[in-house]
């Protein structure tokens, strides 16, 4: 399937081998990454050509610090990454999943993170929360050594984050002097978005430290479709979103 996009003055085109058979979504985020990581090289030529640079590097993991929004798909496919890996390693990654929990589980912080917010007060809310989180300190359990250990399955918001001001400027929890890639399209945000119930306030995505705990009460993968039916949908959501950021 041939998969266009026009993003302003830049365009993709993306070919994608997808079987024809009815999937959850979890199923079809190889083909969703494919896509992201083409927007995201194409914002990096972009930066590239204006004499920016990308700061980001193996060994830097101040955002991994974050609360980051995993989709309730990801969240499916991380727990299988986990359940996995070989032991000891799944021990000790399940470990840092608690720790982190625990660490949670006093503060509230954690209930309804993320969803859709209407107004001044919730959005005020929303980002002192999210400021409260990054405070704690708490890793992805996924983090070692200061870099992703899942790197070729992480999460679509952990492929399209990356700045081009000085490295240092990431560790400032106000975000002061922190210059994001300007990114073409939110692959992360499309997918939560095919992923949620538009009738609900929850949006289809929980803080990473959440996603064991969550997918061990909620193990069902959601609805299936035809798989050029949900890259369809992908592709329409993200083809309005990036209209709106225009
Ligand atoms: S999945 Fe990897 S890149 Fe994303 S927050 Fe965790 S360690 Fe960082």
């Amino acid at each position: 399937m041939t998969v266009s996009l026009q993003l302003g003055e830049d365009s993709i085109q993306s070919e994608v081998n997808l079987s024809f058979e009815s999937v959850t979504l979890p199923a079809m985020l190889p083909a969703f990454r494919l896509i992201a990581d083409q927007l995201v090289d194409v914002a990096i030529n972009n930066a590239t050509s204006e004499g920016k640079s990308i700061s980001c590097k193996k060994g830097c993991g101040a955002c991994c610090r974050m609360a980051v929004p995993v989709s309730e798909p990801e969240a499916h496919r991380l727990r299988d990454v986990v359940v996995a890996m070989p032991e000891p390693r799944r021990s000790e990654i399940q470990q840092r999943f608690a720790a982190g929990m625990e660490v949670f589980r006093q503060t509230g912080l954690l209930d309804n993170m993320f969803q859709r917010v209407s107004g001044e007060q919730e959005e005020r809310n929303a980002m002192a929360n999210l400021d409260a989180y990054y405070a704690t300190g708490v890793p992805c359990p996924f983090l070692e050594e200061e870099s992703c250990s899942i790197y070729e399955e992480r999460p679509l918001i952990c492929r399209e984050f990356l700045v081009t001001s000085p490295a240092e400027n990431c560790a400032n929890i106000d975000g002061v002097g922190v210059k994001r890639l300007p990114t073409l399209a939110r692959p992360g945000d499309a997918l939560i978005l095919i992923a949620s119930n538009p009738d609900e306030k929850r949006v289809a995505s929980m803080p990473m430290i959440q996603i064991l705990e969550w997918t061990s009460e909620h193990p069902d993968q959601g609805q299936s479709h035809m798989a050029p039916e949900w890259m369809g949908l992908f592709a329409e959501t993200l083809q309005t979103k990036a209209n709106n950021m225009l």
